[in-house]
């Protein structure tokens, strides 16, 4: 079945849009300047911010926040909005503070994200480095972020187009990622964050680990998959991944 009644575009870049507003009203006062959010692809990255990377032809620029979809399928919608937080940071810190030298995540970045409610972690678990130039974080229970982000579930917010093939890196890193131990949220589906670039900031997936196994809450929005080497894992429904394993596909079971 293909769309016919829907806009795709539109509606993929209007949810990520109502995301990036409601967590600029709610973390940041509203302060932030609008950005130009992307899609990309761009290997082992969840995500990066670009400062001052698109102009038009009045002379007007403005910033860069990109979002891979690659994790869209495979990790909880609370990873994917860690992602576009963790770059609305570096955002916030290129216009109202002083962003670290090349990658480096400073002082003053671990600092407002740890305030908005996301532990800065080098491992992504807790007891990481707190600087750093590859960085990831995880939700503080009880913090303004997971709070938010249950505000915007209970608004039926989602990302409706999930990128079907996911390399097997993001499956992994989806499988493992913190997020999925925490409880508490209704319908917390999956997702992941990073960035780089010239003034670009960037946060990589984090180690992965095959068999880990969801919460509660991942198994009702997702669907477990097998392969023939018995490795499962789980994530939205139609898609297609290859076990490294075996090179066999993974089935739906
Ligand atoms: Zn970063
Ligand atoms: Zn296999």
């Amino acid at each position: 079945m293909t769309a016919t009644n829907t806009t795709p575009t539109k509606q993929a870049y209007d949810e990520l849009q109502w995301a990036y507003d409601t967590f600029n009203q709610k973390l940041f006062g509203g302060q932030l300047p609008y950005c130009l959010i992307t899609l990309q692809r761009e290997k082992n990255t969840c995500g990066y911010f670009s400062a001052k990377r698109f102009a038009n032809q009045s002379g007007v620029v403005t910033d860069e926040i990109a979002i891979n979809p690659s994790y869209f399928a495979v990790s909880p919608l609370i990873e994917i909005m860690q992602t576009l937080v963790h770059e609305m940071v570096h955002l916030w810190q290129f216009h109202f503070g002083k962003p670290g030298r090349g990658r480096y995540h400073n002082k003053e970045w671990a600092d407002q994200m740890e305030r908005i409610g996301l532990m800065p972690s080098s491992t992504g678990q807790p007891g990481g480095a707190k600087t750093g130039d590859s960085m990831a974080d995880y939700a503080i229970e009880g913090g303004l972020f997971l709070k938010v982000c249950a505000g915007l579930l209970d608004e039926h917010f989602k990302l409706s187009w999930y990128d079907r093939f996911p390399p097997t890196l993001a499956v992994m890193s989806g499988q493992s990622s913190f997020a999925n131990q925490l409880v508490g949220l209704p319908n917390a589906a999956t997702m992941i964050i990073s960035d780089n670039s010239n003034s670009m900031v960037e946060t990589k997936p984090q180690p992965i680990e095959a068999s880990s196994v969801p919460s509660a809450e991942n198994k009702q929005t997702r669907v477990k998959y097998t392969c023939d080497c018995d490795i499962n894992i789980w994530a939205k429904p139609n898609i297609q991944v290859r076990c490294c394993e075996c090179d066999g596909m993974f089935e739906a079971v």
